[in-house]
This record gives structure tokens, C-alpha cells and sequence, in this order.
């Protein structure tokens, strides 16, 4: 789709158009190939512990702590590479949500871990941002 509307579409356009509309043809593509995406939308399972009109946040399916939580913004953002300057109240959320989910799962007073892995060498593997939350343990290495 990207290919054909490069072909026969971007060549008439003026160039500002252009990238907004290669844009939104990346952004759609991106979503609906994307497993956190899904999950926000119910269109994949998870065991949800949170939700809200920003955030979802529930269990890794390949917990590396005893309690493992993702949250993810309810938007398609790729990596912390991706936000924008209007993005920093939702991130600011992403650290709220994880705070009340380490006391609703009892980790908070013992501590907890926050990871955000961003891009490959960053050991990122799901490109839609999130935050793990990893607790229940003594964390004596790099988890996640
Ligand atoms: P990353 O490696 O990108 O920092 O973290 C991605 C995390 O998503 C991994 O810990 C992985 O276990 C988790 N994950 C990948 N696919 C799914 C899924 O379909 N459902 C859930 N609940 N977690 C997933
Ligand atoms: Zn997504």
C-alpha cells in the first residue's frame, strides 16, 4: 500500500502533503501490525490490570520478576525516539500509573525497577513505547 500510493499518489502532491500523507500510511501500517496496539484495543488477550483514556497496563507474558508489569500509552508511539514536546504529560502518567501498580501489587515499599528499553542496541523488541515495571525481588543484574 505504501509502495503503491508512493507510485501513484506522492508525485502530484506538493511536498508538505506528501510527508503527511507517507506519515499516516506508515502510522496505520505500524498500528495494525502492532501486538501492545491490539492489546489496548482488545483485539489480543492480556491480563489488563489498568486502564484509562492514556495508559494500559498489564502483565508480561514472559514475566523476568515476580511482579512484571508493562504500561503503554493507548497511542501508537514507537520509542521514546518518537515523542514529541506534546507528549510529556503522558509520559509523566506512564511513571503515576507504574507508582500506584507498585502499591497495588505490594512492591512498593521493598522497590521496584523502571526499564525503558529504546531501539535495538537498547534491547527494545515490541516498537510501540513502553515501561516495565519489575519487582518482587532483589534486582542484582541489568533485568529486561
Ligand atoms: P522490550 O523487549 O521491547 O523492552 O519488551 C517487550 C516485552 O513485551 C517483553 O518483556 C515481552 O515478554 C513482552 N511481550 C511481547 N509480546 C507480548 C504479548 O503478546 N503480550 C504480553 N502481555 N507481553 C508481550
Ligand atoms: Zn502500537
Amino acid at each position: 500500500m505504501i509502495s503503491f500510493a508512493r507510485r501513484h499518489l506522492v508525485p502530484y502532491l506538493p511536498p508538505i502533503l506528501k510527508d503527511f500523507i507517507l506519515a499516516l500510511f506508515r502510522a496505520y501500517y505500524n498500528m495494525s501490525d502492532c501486538v501492545f496496539c491490539k492489546i489496548v484495543n482488545n483485539d489480543a488477550k492480556a491480563t489488563i490490570l489498568y486502564r484509562d483514556e492514556q495508559v494500559t497496563a498489564f502483565r508480561d507474558l514472559h514475566p523476568a520478576a515476580p511482579t512484571h508489569i508493562l504500561i503503554v500509552p493507548n497511542k501508537h508511539i514507537e520509542s521514546v525516539n518518537h515523542l514529541q514536546p506534546e507528549d510529556e504529560a503522558l509520559v509523566g502518567h506512564l511513571f503515576t500509573v507504574a507508582g500506584q501498580l507498585a502499591v497495588q501489587e505490594g512492591i512498593a515499599q521493598n522497590g521496584y525497577r523502571l526499564i525503558t528499553n529504546t531501539g535495538t542496541d537498547g534491547g527494545q523488541t515490541v516498537f510501540h513505547l513502553h515501561m516495565h515495571l519489575l519487582g518482587g525481588g532483589r534486582m542484582t543484574h541489568i533485568t529486561k
